[in-house]
């Protein structure tokens, strides 16, 4: 059976009747022109929107629709991560090809059910389009952030101290590892585990509500989608500020070390930027960064200094692992054009 044997409303019906997480704060859900929630005291709104587009962002003979669905909402999670909030609220719209097979869109959904279980929040609605092609998928999140302490990335000063959580370059080893033409050397497991971190990434929700909860203060934030240096580039850029990053800092898995040194492939790109990670990287006075480290690691959370704040404007400095200083502008992310 393809989608075109469906009509629109049978198809839409099929897929509503997977979400099972359903707030409390939702008046309307899905079914009317417009969803209706009642926010929280005391909070302000975010929305953010992302979408992913088949052979552009993603391909559908390398990933299962499952995880699909749970990446989709992952990205969208890891930007209201980036801001400090707590996820609410999501629509989304897709774009199906007629030859898509319903199955597909069910174990999808599954996907995005699955993450809304887990995170708290609700779909409540969104659209479904007929895309001539390929298949297509646009998230709107919408969030609550504590009034007056929501992160920006406009606010990091000289002096403060630059964090990233979890580790960074495994989603683009992971990228690799699917785009190989010919196998890797390496454990299977450890391949699959960097294929994991490419594939179901986990949004930082819990760090910046950490963050939150304990008045870390945090004076810029951003998540790491298109690369460590590029993505701190913005909140330099923003923030009118330089920054200085020690290499031997930089958070890396001991799974990126061994298929790195199995395959004789060079970390740095993959670190400094390699995609995807949805890690989080925010600065604090140093005053407020002090046993911030020992106290995420405690809960679990692994967390690294890995610099600090310069007065440079734009300027990045990297102090290599063998002492010497180069200039990290040459390290480029992610293009989406
Ligand atoms: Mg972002």
């Amino acid at each position: 059976m393809k989608t075109k044997d469906l009509g629109e409303f049978e198809l839409i019906a099929k897929l509503q009747s997977k979400l099972k997480h359903q707030s409390s704060q939702i008046l309307k859900s899905i079914g009317d022109d417009c969803s209706v929630f009642k926010p929280n005291k005391d909070v302000h709104l975010i929305a953010t929107c992302d979408a992913l587009v088949e052979t552009v962002h993603f391909d559908l003979k390398t990933i299962s629709p499952e995880l699909l669905g749970q990446k989709t909402m992952a990205v969208n999670l890891s930007d209201i991560a980036a801001m400090g909030g707590i996820p609410k609220f999501a629509l989304v719209t897709l774009g199906v090809s007629p030859n898509l097979p319903p199955k597909f869109l069910d174990k999808f959904y599954s996907g995005m059910n699955m993450a809304s279980e887990k995170y708290g929040f609700s779909i409540v609605g969104g659209d479904t389009v007929r895309s001539p092609k390929h298949f297509f998928v646009n998230v709107a999140l919408m969030g609550e952030a504590q009034k007056n302490c929501w992160f920006s990335r406009d606010g990091a000063k000289p002096g403060d101290k630059i964090f990233v959580t979890g580790s960074l370059g495994d989603s683009a080893l992971g990228l690799k590892i699917l785009q190989s033409p010919k196998k890797l050397n390496g454990p299977l497991k450890t391949q699959k585990y960097l294929i994991a971190r490419h594939q179901n990434p986990t949004p930082r929700l819990e760090e910046a509500c950490f963050l939150v909860k304990f008045d870390a203060q945090v004076t810029a934030a951003i998540d790491v989608s298109d690369g460590l240096i590029q993505d701190l580039r913005h909140i330099l850029k923003t923030s009118g500020v330089g920054a200085k990053i020690y290499e031997n800092s930089v958070p890396t898995s001991l799974e990126l070390a061994k298929i790195c040194k199995a395959n004789n492939l060079a970390k740095r790109p993959l670190i400094f930027s390699g995609g995807e990670d949805y890690e989080l990287l925010f600065t604090l006075r140093p005053e407020n960064a002090k046993n911030l480290v020992s106290r995420f690691f405690k809960r679990g959370m692994p967390l690294a200094e890995i610099g600090e704040i310069t007065s440079q404007t734009g300027k990045i400095l990297l102090e290599t692992n063998n002492g010497k200083i180069e200039d990290g502008s040459c390290f480029k992310g992610y293009n989406h054009f």
